[in-house]
């Protein structure tokens, strides 16, 4: 058996072309030949399946220490075909800080369908006890939040699904089978929004799941045929080239992120940092068990006399977009961006500031990185009479 880094380069070999190929050929063709009518083919129509998306979801499937794999057209399409698995009156606990797309999607798609949802705290295991009734079902969580990058345990949370028999459900966009594989820690099914990190570029919408037995693989295939939210072979193309570099792109992210918090940390700037890989915290301790690093992005608050919006309009080269985990530097003000659905008050009540900032730290050459935040943060300082000292 090969090892993780070996995997992402080569995926499952695949021998069914006769040029010699290196990589699997994009197949466009939607439908496919009978050679008799009384064949039983592996492919008939592309919806259904096709070798290109097959070779990813094969693939991720392998890294995930998975049964199947499915690839989608989006993240928020590979989370409705898991949560389409459920039926009318079924309840799910879902965790408080989750993507805000699964949020709607759960609000104002899924209420429709009456799916009954309790959102908790996961990173308090007592609190998830007292949200299961005798209809639940499963528990959704992400184990790093967005913004705030708080931890929950996949561990003790699959524990307790366990014992509940409920199922464990960990969309995993943050962090990759490279920094965490949920289902070596007792998850059932773990989702990405393979838009981020996985592909990398910034250039592919897609997503994935990865299912722990052959019952739930039959049920998200069955909604990923029978919904249609297929991701195509050229962009299936896509993420499986991302996938190869997955594992040196995110050795430079983790080495960069790990740069820049330890400038924000010095300076005077900055009034607090939101990084799992800061010591003396629950969160670290939990990421230190269960993660292979703290991931590539990094949220903090500048302090009162920075402007967070001059800040972010004054840098050059971290392009200020939402969106995160690609191979260039983005940054973003979560209460006028990604947060901006929630009222003020709801964005006070989760931690979200005017001061608060996320960025996503790309593989760029640190220097260039940090000499971009230096001078913006100049630029937004408002010098008070009394402040001696010298900003950044
Ligand atoms: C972006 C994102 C999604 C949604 O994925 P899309 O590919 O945009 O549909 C879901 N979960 C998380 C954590 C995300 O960051």
């Amino acid at each position: 058996m090969t090892r993780f880094l070996t995997d992402l380069v080569h995926g499952k070999k695949q021998n069914d072309n006769v040029t010699g190929a290196v990589n699997v050929p994009v197949y466009t063709s939607t439908t496919y030949a009978y050679p008799s009518a009384q064949a039983n083919v592996e492919y008939d129509y592309s919806r259904s399946g096709n070798p290109t998306r097959r070779f990813l979801e094969e693939q991720i499937a392998l890294l995930e220490g998975g049964v199947a794999g499915f690839a989608f057209s989006s993240g928020v399409a590979a989370i409705h075909a898991v949560l389409a698995t459920f039926k009318a009156g079924d309840h799910i606990i879902i965790g408080k800080q989750i993507y805000g797309g699964t949020f709607r999607l759960i609000n104002e798609f899924f209420a429709k369908w009456n799916l009954e949802v309790t959102p908790v705290d996961t990173r308090n295991i007592a609190e998830i006890k007292k949200a299961i009734k005798v209809n639940t079902k499963a528990i959704y969580f992400e184990p790093f939040t967005n913004p705030l990058l708080q931890v929950s345990s996949v561990k003790q949370i699959a524990r307790v699904a366990k014992e509940n028999n409920l199922l464990t459900i960990v969309d995993n966009t943050f962090l990759t089978p490279y920094l965490q594989k949920p289902l070596a820690l007792g998850a059932d099914i773990v989702i990405h929004s393979a838009t981020k990190y996985i592909s990398g570029h910034s250039d592919v919408v897609a997503g994935l799941v990865v299912v722990n037995s052959k019952e739930l693989a039959q049920k998200v295939y069955f909604n990923q045929n029978a919904i249609g939210s297929v991701l195509s072979p050229e962009n299936a193309n896509l993420v499986r080239r991302g996938l190869q570099t997955l594992g040196v792109r995110m050795d430079r992210h983790l080495a960069n992120a790990a740069k820049v918090v330890d400038f924000l940390q010095t300076s005077v700037a900055i009034k607090k940092i939101y990084y799992p890989g800061i010591a003396g915290t629950k969160d670290h301790e939990i990421a230190v068990n269960e993660c292979n690093g703290f991931g590539g992005l990094v949220t903090f608050e500048v302090a009162e006399n920075v402007d967070p919006e001059v800040f972010v309009n004054n840098l050059k080269l971290i392009q200020l977009a939402v969106s995160l985990g690609a191979v260039e530097s983005l940054i973003e003000l979560p209460c006028k961006m990604t947060h901006a659905e929630l009222s003020q008050e709801e964005q006070q009540k989760v931690g979200i500031t005017p001061q608060l900032i996320r960025l996503s730290v790309g593989i760029e050459d640190i220097s260039d990185l940090l000499a971009d935040i230096k001078q913006a943060l100049q630029k937004a300082t408002v010098k008070s009479v009394k402040s001696t000292k010298a900003i950044a």
